[in-house]
């Protein structure tokens, strides 16, 4: 164990990742978490084979296998014929091009895997019920407040804090992220209750006019975890209640009874409003750094949010390695490498965004094109699956 603490807002899972990978190198952690207590919210979520190659060097990944799920193809259906459209194999051909494999999972396992992996280091500390309210630097210290009035000091802070980011306020003071305007409901049900098993090794996603719907089996197959996403029309006509229940029912009336029938499986009790912000060229202000959504919150069509919170934590913890007592030079090395990629993951998302919601003749382009697919070349998305090269690099 060497040098002062290293502090961390915020243990989602890029919190608890950068902890990790931290610790790791043989530094002091204190992460400081807002909720009283640890933990994730009960839904899936989908991890690529660039994640779980950070996953197995954070020495998790075997352990969350018991919990994971290997669908055998990534499908994208038409909601409105229920006809698949194009898929990506992640049989053979996948591995091989990959090393790693895809694989679903519940966010509680996958932040519980990090969770033990964390509570089993020394190195770090693990505190709830600190929110941080504001943070200070002077010299080589910074000083953090938090809204109990609990106040730390460590030789750096790294900003893990999600979408609302208090740190990203103090370090780019941007303001509020960007409402997309689309609205998530989920549900997670017993599989066995599911009446339509014909694609239960799949994930499917199923793409239609202001709308999509997304279904994989969770916890060894257990259970199955069902998302439901409109773009609010209410928002675009200045309506009332965008993206309520009803205006959900609304926008999927159209789809294909086989679609349309898993919104039984979907809760309405609440929804989640999706946000993103355009990249930022700076999150780094002297011994501050920003890391997951706090830094690049993206829209979820690539499901890579998470992911790149994990990566971002691997290649962190190696600048700061790197570069000794010199935070500042670390977390510059740091933002440098992970800018680019986590912008096109922005932006990108942002595109398939509008390219799974089309309707009309730019639906019938977009199957048209998607039907020619080679199932074992995911070009679109072979640059995000190939990974990271982690390097101490400063
Ligand atoms: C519908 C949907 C589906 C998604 N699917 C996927 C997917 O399949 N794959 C994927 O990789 N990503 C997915 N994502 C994105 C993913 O959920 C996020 O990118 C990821 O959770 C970000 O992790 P994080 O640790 O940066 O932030 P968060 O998970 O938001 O964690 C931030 C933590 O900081 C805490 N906190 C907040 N304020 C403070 C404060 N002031 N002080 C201290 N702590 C604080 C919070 O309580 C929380 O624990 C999806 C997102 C959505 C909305």
């Amino acid at each position: 164990m060497s040098g002062r603490e290293i502090l961390i807002a915020g243990g989602g899972i890029g919190g608890l990742a950068a902890a990790l990978a931290l610790a790791q190198k043989g530094r002091r952690v204190r992460v400081l978490e807002k909720s009283d207590e640890f933990g994730e919210i009960g839904y899936g979520i989908q991890m690529g084979p660039n994640v779980a190659r950070m996953l197995e060097r954070l020495g998790v990944l075997k352990s969350l296998e018991p919990a994971s799920v290997f669908p055998e193809a990534l499908i994208f259906a038409d909601a409105m014929t229920n006809e698949e459209v194009t898929r990506i194999s992640l049989g053979k051909a996948f591995l091989a091009r990959y090393q790693f494999r895809y694989f679903v999972i519940h966010r509680r396992d996958l932040h519980g895997g990090l969770l033990q992996a964390c509570r089993q280091r020394s190195e770090i500390v693990l505190e709830s019920s600190r929110g941080i309210r504001n943070c200070t630097q002077q010299g080589d210290t910074v000083a953090v407040v938090c809204e109990n009035g609990a106040a730390y000091e460590g030789a750096a802070l790294i900003g893990a804090d999600g979408l609302w980011s208090p740190t990203r306020q103090s370090v780019i003071g941007d303001g509020a992220p960007r409402m997309a305007g689309h609205y998530v409901y989920r549900g997670v049900v017993p599989t066995g209750e599911v009446a339509d098993k014909s694609r239960i090794d799949t994930m499917t996603i199923w793409g239609g006019p202001d709308l999509h719907m997304v279904q994989y089996r969770l916890q060894g197959g257990a259970v199955m975890n069902n998302v439901a996403t409109i773009c609010s029309r209410r928002i675009r006509r200045g309506e009332p209640n965008p993206g309520a229940a009803d205006e959900l029912e609304e926008i999927f009336a159209r789809t294909h009874p086989g679609v349309r029938d898993n919104l039984r499986y979907i809760s309405r009790e609440r929804n989640w409003v999706l946000h993103d912000r355009d990249p930022a060229t700076n999150w780094t202000d002297g011994r501050v750094t920003l890391l997951g959504d706090a830094a690049h919150p993206t829209l979820q069509y690539l499901a890579q949010g998470a992911q790149m919170a994990i990566e971002d934590g691997v290649v962190l913890a190696e600048k700061v390695a790197a570069a000794g007592e010199d935070y500042h030079r670390a977390f510059m090395a740091y933002q440098r490498e992970r800018m680019n990629r986590t912008a096109r993951v922005v932006l990108s998302s942002r595109f398939f965004g509008e390219y799974i919601h089309v309707d009309g003749g730019a639906r019938e382009l977009r199957n048209d094109l998607a039907r020619g697919r080679d199932p074992d070349h995911p070009w679109e998305v072979d640059w995000l699956y190939k990974g990271i090269d982690v390097n101490d690099r400063l």
